[in-house]
């Protein structure tokens, strides 16, 4: 039976373990629409805790997790995915029993295989991930508006309670953004080729200027607008972060970046022999399928184009 939607769902006291750009941004919506009597947030460095708390985005900060949950009924872990391990295990003799746990980390399966076997109540579990974000990390890039029109995919494991499951649904759907439910390693798949892959590729390129005798570089630096600036713009996204997702979603990455690398030498082939055809026969189905992208909405280049500032993430 599908549990009834509680829609918008509203919290007592809420514990947001890391209070960055994406928990930022989840609490604002939450002091905006009146859904938590309370938000403790909590992180390592008492500078970030003292901007939430300017920010209005905090009732009250700690810099112990296990501090945090005490009495809450949501708790959102939003670390980098590597530290949701220890989060989880300082949490777990604190947490009430009816709490739900949920994430927001870019990556599924290793958050899930990290968390669970601290979790007393894997029932309350709900994985979770906003497919939005911006190459800004901190409570002062946060803005209420970050989830609308986005996706957001909740990955729930076979024992998530319903009820549990559908009042994140609610939360996200709250926040404006649009629910998707699929297993963890669907998800890792997607998310290696969508946001992973274009995020190794823009480091490469940066990486790649950075080598370049001076001269070059300046030249790079002058003409940046012709494209560069634009395809490299999530080179500026946060490197632990991003450190954490390709250690930790090394398969699905690995598997794309095959293919990848095998698509890249038939067209340095193409151009090593001069094979016009091949590079225009390529560009012609590409600029189809990205058209095909923009007119269903459902990819962030069409999100890039609209605005500077937002990037599909993760
Ligand atoms: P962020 O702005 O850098 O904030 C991270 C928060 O986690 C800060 O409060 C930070 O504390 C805390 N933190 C950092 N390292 C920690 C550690 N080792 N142990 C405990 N706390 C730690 O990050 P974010 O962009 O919000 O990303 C948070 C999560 O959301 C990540 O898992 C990421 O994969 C996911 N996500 C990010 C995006 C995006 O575009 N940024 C999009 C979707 C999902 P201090 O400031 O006190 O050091």
């Amino acid at each position: 039976m599908t549990p009834a939607t509680p829609s918008p769902p509203t919290f007592n006291r809420v514990a947001m373990i890391g209070i960055g750009l994406i928990n930022g941004s989840l609490a604002k919506v939450l002091k905006r629409d009146g859904l938590a009597d309370e938000i403790v947030a909590c992180s390592r460095r008492e500078e970030t805790l003292t901007r939430a708390r300017d920010l209005g985005i905090a009732d009250r900060t700690t810099t112990d997790p296990a501090e945090a949950v005490i009495g809450a009924d949501l708790v959102v872990i939003g670390t980098p995915t590597g530290a949701a391990g220890t989060v989880a295990e300082a949490i777990a003799s604190t947490l009430d029993r009816r709490a739900i746990i949920t994430d927001v980390g870019s990556i599924k399966s290793k958050v899930i295989d990290d968390v669970l076997p601290h979790l007393p109540f894997r029932g309350r579990f709900v994985p979770g991930h906003p497919v939005a974000g911006t190459e800004n990390s901190g409570p002062d890039a946060a803005f209420d508006t970050l989830f609308v029109g986005r996706h957001c995919i909740l990955t729930p494991i076979a024992e998530t309670d319903p009820d549990a499951l559908a009042t994140v649904r609610a939360l996200w759907e709250a926040a404006g953004s649009r629910v998707e439910i699929m297993t963890p390693a669907h998800h890792d798949q997607v998310l290696a080729i969508t946001s992973h892959l274009p995020h190794l590729i823009a480091y490469t390129i940066v990486g790649t200027v950075a080598d370049l005798e001076d001269h070059l570089q300046t030249e790079v630096l002058r003409y940046s607008a012709g494209g560069f600036t634009d395809f490299t713009r999530i080179a500026g996204s946060d490197p632990v972060m991003w450190r954490d997702i390709f250690l930790h979603n090394k398969e699905a990455v690995l598997e794309m970046l095959g293919r990848f690398s095998e698509d890249l030498s038939a067209l340095q082939r193409a151009i090593r022999w001069g094979d016009g055809e091949t590079l225009e026969t390529l560009f012609t189905r590409t600029r189809a399928i990205r058209r095909g992208v923009i007119a269903e909405g459902q990819a962030y280049q069409r999100r890039a184009a609209v605005s500077d500032r937002r990037l599909d993430e993760d």
